[in-house]
């Protein structure tokens, strides 16, 4: 193991800089670099979410008082020191994800900037909603924030996801732990920083640690008065358990298996780049949108196929902190060998043909870290697990299609539906797919990333609730309480 100029991070709790109680550490490795120790940050145990679950318990008590704009402000002043500290922090998103700078952690930094001032801005729109009522009668809601949040977040865009928990909590007058995944806490923290310089102790505190020990306590924690989760189906459903245990209210963002359909009027080279953008090879494929399953109409399949496989060959594979970078590395050993693993099966599965990319180089300077290349497989009937299981890496499976019936029919036999793509000119094409489509976010010729202000969140296994949204702020993060007075 090589370690390069090891610094210990410590995690936010109460305001203040904090090791755990047991002063554990764990290494954060750069997966660029295999082997690589680039820091080390506290091993939380339940001792320490209860610490930092108790200090946002204290801090609600003030903070649900403080008005919605002055929250608002504060929530500003955040936005504008990740922008000033912004290349530092790509660079250090860069270096711990493996994700490219220039195509990838810069912009996840922008998005950052983007979801703070959204939720400041919306802070003030909490609003209740008066009830036509008999004469002597008046009724009318307010809405009031939970109290703790316990939040969960993975690593493949960090600090984007934790800012999509953290500012709707705070600016709706909750208090957040939060708990950074153990692959990629860095840039968190260094969020955390910032939070701690504007807000009262205890109203956001980040944790780092592993999901089967801090992660179950903070959702098992009898002060946390609602869970709100991203990461993976399967852990998604075990949270659910636990918020049920409590019979307190659990959003999921979960996993994908996103379909693209391209219409015969769609062979462009623009609609080729949009391809490959909503497909996320800029991130090798690890987004949760990441339209993995590509069906292209029969008349225009050889030709698209042609085209995109030319595109993908252009893209530089290479370390995440080199500009010329389009695509850096997968994030740690775990997930390079699962991918490998779908590779390989699709190499040997005869139902399948490989068109390019595949099994990694074995030696050469991209053997130094988890670089994998784009690699586009093609099957006749999509009968293969790559086909059906969300792999979270760069490969992209192409179907063909002929009848518009029956290609809806495959896009919606999935269990999940987080985003879908449809790519085509003509306006009734795109409404008709559009409305029958099940998925919570459908695209027509874009293949860019989600924004604020739209709701963001998945149909079927791939969640409950919204994101993204002052009415998924709303929902996530306030409870109505509904008030009659007899005069
Ligand atoms: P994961 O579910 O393995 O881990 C996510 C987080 O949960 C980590 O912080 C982990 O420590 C924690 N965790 C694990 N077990 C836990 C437990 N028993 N109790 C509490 N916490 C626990 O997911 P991952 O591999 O880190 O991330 C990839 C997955 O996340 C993919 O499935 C992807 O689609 C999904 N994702 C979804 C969205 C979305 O918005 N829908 C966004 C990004 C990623």
């Amino acid at each position: 193991m090589k370690f390069v100029s090891v610094v210990q991070e410590l995690m936010l709790i109460n305001g203040k800089r904090a090791a755990s109680a047991s002063s554990e550490f764990f290494s954060i490795e750069n997966p660029a670099e295999k082997g690589s120790v680039i820091a080390e940050v506290p091993r939380a145990s339940a001792e320490d979410v209860d610490i930092a679950v108790k200090a946002a318990d204290e801090a609600f008590k003030f903070w649900r008082e403080v008005p919605s704009r002055e929250r608002g402000k504060l929530l500003w002043k955040i936005a504008d020191a990740v922008e000033a500290q912004g290349e530092e922090i790509a660079r250090t998103i860069a270096t711990e994800t493996g994700n490219a700078i220039r195509t990838q952690a810069r912009g996840e930094v922008k998005s950052v900037i983007e979801i703070f001032r959204y939720f400041a801005g919306v802070a003030s729109e909490i609003k209740g909603s008066t009830c036509p009522v008999d004469n002597n009668l008046m009724a009318y809601t307010q809405r009031e924030p939970y109290g703790v949040i316990g939040a969960i977040v993975p690593w493949n865009a960090p600090v984007q996801l934790s800012s999509l928990k953290i500012a709707p909590a705070v600016a709706s007058g909750n208090t957040i732990v939060l708990k950074a995944a153990e692959d990629a806490p860095l840039g968190v923290l260094k969020l955390a920083k910032i939070c701690a310089e504007y807000l009262p102790p205890g109203v956001v505190n980040v944790i780092t640690g592993f999901g089967q020990e801090c992660g179950e306590a903070l959702t098992s924690h009898p002060l946390v008065k609602k869970i709100t989760f991203t990461g993976s189906t399967a852990v998604g459903k075990t949270i659910m358990h636990k918020g049920a245990d409590r019979i307190i209210p659990v959003s999921l963002e979960l996993g994908g298996k996103s379909p693209q359909i391209v219409f015969p009027d769609a062979n462009t080279d623009k609609v080729v780049d949009g391809i490959i953008s909503a497909m996320r090879f800029a991130r090798q494929g690890q987004s949760c949108s990441a339209g993995t399953r590509l069906y292209l109409h029969n008349s225009i399949f050889d030709s698209l196929v042609e085209k995109l496989a030319n595109k993908l060959g252009e893209l530089k594979v290479g370390n995440p902190l080199d500009e010329e970078s389009d695509m850096g590395s997968i994030i740690n050993k775990k997930q390079f060998d699962k991918v490998c693993g779908f590779i390989e099966e699709g190499i040997n599965d005869e139902n399948v043909e490989l068109l390019i990319g595949g099994l990694p180089a074995e030696e050469g300077p991209l053997s130094q870290g988890y670089y994998l290349q784009p690699t586009l497989f093609a099957c006749k009937n999509g009968n293969t697990r790559l086909a059906k299981e969300e792999i979270f890496g760069p490969v992209l499976m192409i179907m063909p299609w002929e009848d518009e019936d029956e290609v809806i029919q495959a896009v919606n036999n999935s269990s999940y539906g987080l985003a879908a793509y449809v790519w085509t000119n003509d306006t009734t094409t795109v409404l008709r797919t559009a409305s029958k489509i099940e998925s919570g976010w459908i695209q027509v010729n874009r293949g860019g990333a989600q924004m604020p202000g739209l709701s963001y969140g998945g149909y079927k296994q791939s969640g409950i609730g919204r994101e993204f949204s002052l009415e998924g702020m709303l929902d996530s993060y306030t409870q109505i309480k509904s008030i009659m007075i007899d005069f």
